[in-house]
């Protein structure tokens, strides 16, 4: 999967729509302090299903709604969209990406509804979204998103924790989703046959 498109609108600082097309090859984010340059990267965690409003550097998730400013009112809801390009053969579990091998995702924000979200016009779970980018070896805690002070973290980090990044640059973090969602329903199930038993031994 390959980034191509990034369009944003009311999110953060990012009051205006603005759109980026992303290149191939490394790209850099230039710029003055306090310009934007890790609320870009943000956006791209966000769109990708990130859940942690503190992760975001906010207090909840509204947070990411453009706040206002002394001049201008504040915003009620903020949009992301980001749009990839899916090479031929590679896996996207139920998401119709059609013949042009695109993938186009948008996460939107509005203040006192929540996140809502569509992958190629169509609605969508936040949990299909972050499964989408996990499969794809990308995704909001994917390690090719360096933010500030990563580096630190991951010299830091427990033997646990560089495993799960070593998990996800492989590609197998959307396994341990579906496995933890495969348990839980087993769970259910288990505790339904026990109840059956319950019932027909009463019967008896
Ligand atoms: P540095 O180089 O210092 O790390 P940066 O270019 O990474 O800076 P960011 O941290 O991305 O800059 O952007 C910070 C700016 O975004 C601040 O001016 C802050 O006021 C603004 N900002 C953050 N959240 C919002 C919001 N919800 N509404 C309006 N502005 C916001």
């Amino acid at each position: 999967m390959e980034i191509r498109r990034l369009k944003l609108s009311g999110f953060k600082s990012f009051v205006e729509p603005t759109e980026l097309r992303i290149e191939q090859g490394l790209t850099g984010i230039v710029g003055p302090n306090g310009c934007g340059k890790s609320n870009l990267l943000e956006a791209i965690r966000w769109v990708m299903g990130e859940a942690s409003a503190r992760s975001m550097r906010g207090g909840g998730m509204e947070d990411v709604i453009f706040a206002g400013t002394a001049t201008r009112p504040q915003r009620d809801f903020a949009e992301v969209l980001l749009m990839a390009g899916v090479a031929p053969g590679e896996s996207i579990p139920a998401i119709d990406v059609g013949a042009d091998g695109e993938l186009e995702v948008v996460r939107r924000i509005e203040r006192g509804a929540g996140s809502a979200y569509r992958a190629n016009g169509k609605d969508v779970r936040a949990k299909d979204v972050a499964l989408l980018f996990a499969d794809a070896a990308t995704g909001a805690h994917s390690p090719a998103l360096v933010s500030q002070g990563k580096i630190a973290a991951v010299i830091a980090a427990r033997p646990q924790e560089r495993r799960a990044m070593l998990e996800e640059a492989a590609g197998i973090a959307g396994l341990h989703v579906r496995r933890k969602d495969a348990e839980q329903k087993l769970r259910a199930a288990e505790a339904n046959l026990a109840r059956l038993d319950e019932i027909l031994a009463d019967m008896e």
